[in-house]
């Protein structure tokens, strides 16, 4: 199987990890994971069971400058942020039910116990969470820049001690009454 993210390698049977077989390329070390021996694998090192991969609904979030074609079905994968302020990303094939770990991938996965969640990474849930971490720090940054640091710094302040009031309704609505 020749490699589609480098077009020069090709993909050899490989052990992506103690007892996870998948196949790595000659040339860039990309590594093609297979989802089903991935589940088992993954299965009794996990509580929660496995979720059921879904197509992202905004595709706008997607990183389509990369895409990358299935090396075995040629078909376009699809790619998910892994986390809302890293630029990783995994490409997953619906056709074979492929993930394609850029070279080193799997050791960052690792590195941050995300190696038992590709299964998640891949659901509409995931990516809606990161969205929603994304536009909150772009509002972060706007309210910032409009009021500078200070005032930013003190309004979280009192955003994250407001968010532990059980009054927090009533404190709110005592505060817009001026
Ligand atoms: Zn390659
Ligand atoms: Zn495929």
């Amino acid at each position: 199987m020749k490699c589609s993210a480098c077009r020069k390698g090709y993909l050899r049977p490989a052990k992506i990890d103690e007892g996870l077989p998948g196949y790595a390329c000659t040339g860039c070390k990309g590594m093609l994971l297979s989802l089903s021996p991935y589940v088992d694998w993954m299965a009794p090192r996990r509580k929660q069971p496995r979720a059921e991969p879904q197509e992202p609904f905004d595709q706008s979030f997607t990183d389509t400058r990369h895409a990358l074609g299935c090396p075995k079905c040629s078909r376009i994968m699809v790619k998910y942020k892994v986390l809302a302020d890293a630029a990783h990303g995994l490409d997953y094939c619906f056709g074979c039910e492929e993930v394609w770990l850029d070279p080193g991938e799997w050791d960052w996965l690792k590195a941050r116990g995300m190696h038992l969640e590709i299964t998640s990474v891949t659901t509409e849930a995931w990516q809606r969470k990161l969205r929603q971490q994304q536009q909150r720090e772009a509002q972060s940054q706007r309210f910032r820049q409009m009021l500078g640091e200070e005032v930013h710094a003190e309004a979280t302040r009192i955003r994250e001690w407001l968010a532990q009031q059980p009054a927090r309704a009533e404190i709110l609505h005592y505060l817009g009454q001026d």
